[in-house]
């Protein structure tokens, strides 16, 4: 009898936006491919300098979350008999640096909808005409052969939503078993650092686990619908966007609990809802994709720039919670303290920099990148867009009535209270999860 020969090869997989095991399609296909694997991800160094409006990019509260991810990501492996190196620099130099190091024969990844990420990779393929390059749909609910591309993509949500609701979504994939790491690569050190992570949100896969049974064992996806808009409360909305956003949990792990949910307690309008907020995330990767770089250009997709400027002082106001507006101030603060805000939140302070304020979106967007936990290239930058009235809004723009919202999302001024009081607001806002 004869064996087949074994034709896999030497395999790298570069980690990004999807630091997990589970359902990580991408790394099960490098698993498939590889005799020796070579498991790696990089700080980005370039992404530490600040943007056109000062801001650097990668604020404390989100490296710490990443951090956090890396360290387990780096025992899960560890277990698996792999092993995570972690370097630190410009990722095509070090990719060029290891492909030429280990001869590696593949590179995968999963795929990435930032323009900045596309280029890397781009020039990693140029360089590297001997290598095989591989770039799999992990970060999403649909496959790329499933979307529309491009040139077909729809100018809003609603005619997105449409059709991609007919399309079925791919099952979740069990952890592969990883072969090996190269043998060379016993001394090279991974550089990992155990950082302190938030209280609020804990980084990695298991916290993300156990975050989504903790969700899904309460009542709270039955009445999302109608919580979903506060501003503040624990279990008032999902709060799934840090680990998606790091990776730590899949999308269609996701929608499927979302499923077994509504088998078990029944289907209603609140876990429909969740699911229509999934299908929102998706329309703007599919959008970023779709429009590159017009997703950080002041006109957006429009001919004509907004009317508004830049204000250094101005700004510092906003960024410091220190405007006129009391509402604005507290989701300053809770942004800030947190690297967290609700939706409604997120709203009314961009409405309010862009319409009350006068200032560029961008600067808003910037500032955002930088603190927010759960910072997506394509979620921000597409609803700030949309607030502005540069992109897939066509009734042009986003303008919110501070003080109606105030009125209607905190009454009582107990939001307020608890953000610009001094004392334990996060504590204090973890304390009553509607479970
Ligand atoms: P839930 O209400 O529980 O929603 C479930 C999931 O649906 C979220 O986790 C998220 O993945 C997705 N989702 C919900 N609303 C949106 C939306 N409007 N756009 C895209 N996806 C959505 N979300 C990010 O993940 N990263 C960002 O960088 C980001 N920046 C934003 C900037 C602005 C100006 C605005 C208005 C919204 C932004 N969002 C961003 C979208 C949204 O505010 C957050 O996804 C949501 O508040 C996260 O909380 P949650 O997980 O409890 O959401």
């Amino acid at each position: 009898m004869t064996s087949k020969p074994d034709t896999r090869k030497r395999v790298l997989f570069w980690f990004n936006h999807d630091l997990r095991l589970d359902d990580n399609p991408a790394l099960a296909a490098a698993a498939e491919l590889g005799n020796e694997l070579l498991c790696v991800y990089c700080d980005d160094q370039n992404k530490l300098g600040p943007d056109g409006f000062g801001t650097p990019r990668l604020g404390t509260l989100r490296a710490n979350f990443i951090d956090t991810s890396l360290s387990q990501l780096a025992r899960d492996l560890a277990q698996c008999g792999q092993q995570l190196l972690r370097l630190s620099g410009d990722p095509v130099a070090s990719i060029d640096d290891l492909i030429a190091r280990f001869n590696v024969e593949v590179v995968v990844r999963s795929r990435h909808f930032g323009v900045y990420e596309n280029r890397q990779w781009q020039l990693l393929i140029e360089r590297h005409t001997a290598v095989d390059f591989v770039e799999i749909d992990s970060y999403t609910l649909f496959d790329i052969g499933q979307v529309m591309p491009p040139s077909d993509f729809p100018p809003t949500f609603s005619r997105f939503r449409r059709p991609v609701e007919a399309l079925s979504i791919p099952l979740p994939v069990e952890q592969p078993t990883l072969p090996p790491a190269p043998q060379a690569l016993e001394s090279s050190r991974p550089v990992m650092r155990d950082a302190g992570a938030g209280r609020l949100f804990a980084g990695g896969e298991a916290a993300a686990r156990a975050h989504l049974e903790r969700y899904f064992s309460s009542a709270a996806p039955s009445r999302y619908k109608q919580t979903r808009n506060e501003l503040d409360g624990w279990f008032n909305s999902g709060k799934f966007s840090p680990w998606l956003a790091a990776g730590c949990l899949s999308v269609r792990r996701l929608y499927q609990r979302i499923k077994q949910y509504e088998d078990a307690n029944g289907a209603n309008d609140s876990t429909y809802w969740l699911y229509f907020e999934l299908l929102w995330r998706e329309f703007f990767q599919w959008y970023a994709r779709t429009h590159a770089e017009r997703l950080f250009a002041f006109s957006g997709l429009n001919q004509q720039p907004p009317d508004s400027g830049f204000n250094s002082g101005r700004f510092q106001t906003w960024c410091s919670g220190q405007t006129p507006w009391p509402l604005v101030n507290a989701c300053m603060q809770q942004l800030n303290q947190t690297g967290y805000l609700s939706n409604r939140g997120r709203q009314i302070v961009a409405s309010s920099l862009v319409y009350d304020l006068g200032l560029d979106w961008r600067a808003g967007a910037g500032y955002f990148e930088n603190r927010l936990i759960d910072y997506d290239v394509a979620s921000n930058w597409g609803n700030w867009q949309y607030i502005a009235g540069v992109g897939a809004d066509t009734r042009g723009g986003r303008h919110f009535n501070i003080a109606k919202q105030t009125r209607q999302y905190d009454p009582d001024g107990s939001y307020i209270d608890r953000w610009t009081r001094d004392h334990d607001r996060e504590a204090e806002s973890l304390a009553s999860p509607a479970a």
